[in-house]
């Protein structure tokens, strides 16, 4: 079978043998992609040392169809995420960007929107941006993109309007907002701000799938992650192993983070 060129994200190594690595990679072509890489692990293999995880490469692909893994035969390092070396919270935000990307796409299903909103995620991670804003919109952004938005604007359940100002109900399993008719029959249902509606409308909307993430306030953050947290454990069967270690994801405790 012909091979494929791609620019690639790395989400995941695992070690197979004695010298070759099965790599899992999103590609900005073909979607995700479980390669193996023949020599890998060898010190002057046929890789340079360019599959760590969240290294972003240049890669050529045999794809095989199937269950079988495809075929990794080259590898050129395009940029290394480095955010790890000066910031645990930083490090462990990278770590769950690879696992949503790693649970959310399919194989074949190439969406090349979310492969250049998860690089600029990354590089934002990797500089200065507010980590928390940061994965919010790379949350959001993705939901909207692989198409499991939550409603905003009409009610989850029945798709009536629902009017703006106030609290307001917001079903994790029925999907977003409810109306105040639909709300006391729904179970999961978070009670939210007004002001927090408007910033999941900024966070969802297409103009922030690239620039510098929507301001958060800093009193909604608890809120969006409380709601994010249960919506994306809901959409995922299961919460995302890095979730809890989000907490540490915060600029006020640099390197505090716990440890696995
Ligand atoms: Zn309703």
């Amino acid at each position: 079978m012909a091979s494929e060129k791609t620019d690639a994200l790395v989400l995941r190594t695992i070690e197979f043998s004695e010298t070759s690595l099965v790599v899992v990679l999103l590609t900005r072509q073909f979607g995700k992609s479980s390669a193996l890489a023949k020599g890998a692990r060898r010190a002057k293999g046929p890789f340079e040392g360019a599959l760590d995880l969240l290294s972003i490469c240049r890669v050529v692909i045999i794809p095989k169809s199937g269950d079988t893994l495809d075929l990794l035969t080259e590898a050129k390092l395009q940029r290394r995420f480095r955010a790890g070396e000066r910031n645990l919270g930083r490090l462990y935000a990278g770590y769950y960007v690879a696992e949503l990307l790693r649970e959310m796409t399919d194989r074949g299903d190439p969406h090349p929107d979310l492969y250049d909103l998860a690089l600029e995620t990354l590089e934002e991670l990797d500089g200065e941006t507010d980590v928390r804003a940061c994965l919010l919109r790379f949350e959001l952004q993705t939901l909207r993109l692989l198409g499991h938005a939550p409603t905003i604007d009409r009610c989850a359940a029945c798709g009536s309007e629902v009017p703006e100002g106030g609290r307001f109900g917001f079903g994790v399993t029925s999907g977003g907002v409810l109306c105040a008719a639909c709300r006391p029959a729904t179970r999961q249902v978070v009670l939210l701000r007004g002001a927090t509606r408007e910033t999941l409308r900024s966070l969802l909307s297409e103009a922030a799938v690239s620039g510098p993430p929507p301001p958060v306030p800093a009193e909604l953050h608890g809120e969006l992650r409380g709601v994010i947290n249960r919506y994306i454990t809901n959409l995922l069967g299961g919460p995302p192993r890095m979730q809890s270690y989000l907490a540490a994801a915060s600029p006020t405790i640099d390197g505090q983070g716990r440890r696995r």
